[in-house]
């Protein structure tokens, strides 16, 4: 048995694709402890600092005092409990749809929702750079994929064409990210609105890394740019800049309706804990206040800070550019450097991870640099400072 899988593990370690679990001794936060060291953290996507917050941790304490740990059952079983429904609709209204439904990941909402929207007559249209998880609810839906190359409009519309000319009985769904999570850059949003307009189209956008971060109150790309009401699938991950976990879908009633009723993901697991909802209430709560807008404010200073002691260029005001998000990716290419890189940055007590196949295309191994609200300035200067000397320095053997 324990030569089961020897070879193809020794195969990835071959070609430097082995990858192991770290474990940290302590909350997320700007520091976090791994093995003894400390390090500053440029890993996480808490990207307001809130997954350790008071104001998260109190709700949900006090949600377990009265709704206990675990919900029980699926929603649709006995799990909906009333931290579920506030959440649903804080949410709702938030991102300015008529409903809202919850789900234990944003994983969980991908591969429930795309199997729901399109079956095998229906065709899924995919952004070559989306997140694994739309990847493998555009499989599960069994409808016929097409992938465009990223951000390629042209190539999208003439998908579209092909599909409109060949499938005319078909519902076509567009699929895309509002900021891509391993290049940090944005989807030209006006644009793929138009193109889906003028095919009939339906649009899912995930927005897991706009929220919290782009938009007035964080709501995202889409309600930054007003186009809410035109996309018919929103959808976003509490997991990230909300500080907790799980994921949702935003949009119409009958939409949500349909979901609860044929959304797998959904159906067959049993709901979240209920104090991870008010958790995640008592964030969108923070979000919609004074105190939450100054913290994403503080987030782009430290966003510019960053930028501009790496000398990455500003992105132009409106642009798909990097610059946009809180994610910088720094390209590396071969996985083995971007190892060796990752690896003498964390020897100077930094943690940036190296991101290689499959997360993204072999020989496109990156470092990726996310910077958070909680990071103070003089950490990211001395990041910066280390991967500049780093990178300019002829790499040393190992
Ligand atoms: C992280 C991520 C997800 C998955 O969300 P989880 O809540 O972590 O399961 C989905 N889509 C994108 C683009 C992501 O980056």
């Amino acid at each position: 048995m324990s030569e089961l899988f020897h070879e193809q593990l020794q195969a990835l370690r071959a070609q430097s694709l082995h990858r192991k679990l770290r474990e940290i001794g302590t909350a997320q936060g700007p520091e976090v402890e791994i093995v003894g060291q400390q390090l500053v953290n440029f890993s996480s996507n808490d990207y307001l600092g809130l997954a350790n917050d008071p104001l998260l941790r109190e709700a949900a304490t006090a949600a377990v005092a009265e709704f206990g740990v675990g919900a029980g059952a699926s929603r649709l079983i006995s799990g909906t409990q009333s931290p579920h429904v506030r959440l649903e609709m804080a949410l709702a209204q938030w991102k300015g749809a008529a409903a809202a439904l919850c789900f234990s990941s944003g994983y969980a909402a991908a591969v429930g929702t795309l199997p729901a929207l399109a079956g095998k007559q229906d065709v899924i249209l995919l952004d070559k750079l989306c997140h694994a998880s739309l990847i493998d609810g555009a499989k599960l839906s069994g409808a016929t994929l097409r992938v465009f190359p990223h951000n390629h409009l042209g190539k999208l519309e003439s998908h579209l064409e092909w599909a409109r000319r060949e499938r005319p009985e078909a519902r076509v769904v567009i699929v895309t990210e509002s900021v891509f999570s391993m290049d940090g850059d944005r989807a030209p949003l006006r644009e793929l609105v138009g193109l889906k307009r003028r095919f009939k189209a339906l649009l899912l956008l995930d927005e897991a890394h706009a929220v919290g971060v782009i938009g007035t109150h964080g709501r995202g790309l889409a309600a930054e740019e007003n186009l809410t009401q035109h996309i018919e699938v929103q959808m976003g991950t509490l997991s990230k800049a909300l500080g907790v976990s799980g994921g949702y879908i935003c949009g119409s009633r009958t939409l949500i309706e349909w979901l609860v009723n044929r959304a797998r993901s959904f159906i067959f697991s049993t709901a979240p804990p209920p104090a991870l909802a008010a958790a995640a209430t008592a964030a969108l709560e923070f979000l919609g206040s004074p105190a939450g807008e100054e913290r994403r404010l503080k987030l782009w200073r430290r966003i510019e800070t960053l930028r501009k002691a790496l000398q990455l260029p500003p992105p132009l005001p409106g642009s798909t550019t990097p610059g946009g998000s809180a994610i910088h990716p720094l390209m590396v290419g071969d996985e083995q450097e971007a190892i060796d890189l990752s690896r003498a940055l964390q020897t100077e007590g930094f943690l940036v991870p190296a991101i290689r196949y499959p997360t993204v295309a072999k020989g496109a191994a990156r470092l990726r640099i996310t910077v958070t609200a909680a990071n103070a300035e003089p950490q990211i200067l001395a990041l910066a400072e280390a991967v500049n000397r780093l990178r300019a320095a002829p790499a040393v053997a190992a």
